[in-house]
């Protein structure tokens, strides 16, 4: 008999190294490290943030300030309500339009 040898992934904390072993409700760890980063962006509680970092409930505050509740501000950044425009690209300058009369 010969005995495979399998290697499974599971996500970990970077922050309190806490370890997730429960994945949709039937898995304690998953097949490959692209289905641990799908499950951390699908659920609600872990999150990744602009770093790669994988972080738990307990850590994944804002980035900004650790405020919690956090969530992605669309640019891959965790962000409380607060900080939501903190990461966001500064406006473009005003361009001066100079207004030529008419005549
Ligand atoms: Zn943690
Ligand atoms: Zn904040």
């Amino acid at each position: 008999m010969a005995i495979d040898e399998v290697t499974y992934y599971r996500a970990k904390c970077d922050v309190c190294k806490t370890v997730q072993d429960e994945y949709w409700g039937d898995f304690s760890a998953l097949g490959g490290q692209q289905e641990v980063r799908e499950w951390v962006s699908e659920d609600d509680h872990w999150a990744e943030n602009s770093d790669g970092q994988f972080l738990c409930p307990e850590c994944r505050g804002c980035e900004v300030c650790k405020a919690y509740p956090s969530y992605d501000d669309g640019f891959g950044h965790l962000v409380c309500e607060d900080h939501e425009d903190h990461f966001a690209p500064a406006p473009a300058a005003p361009s001066i339009v100079k207004l030529t009369p008419v005549r």
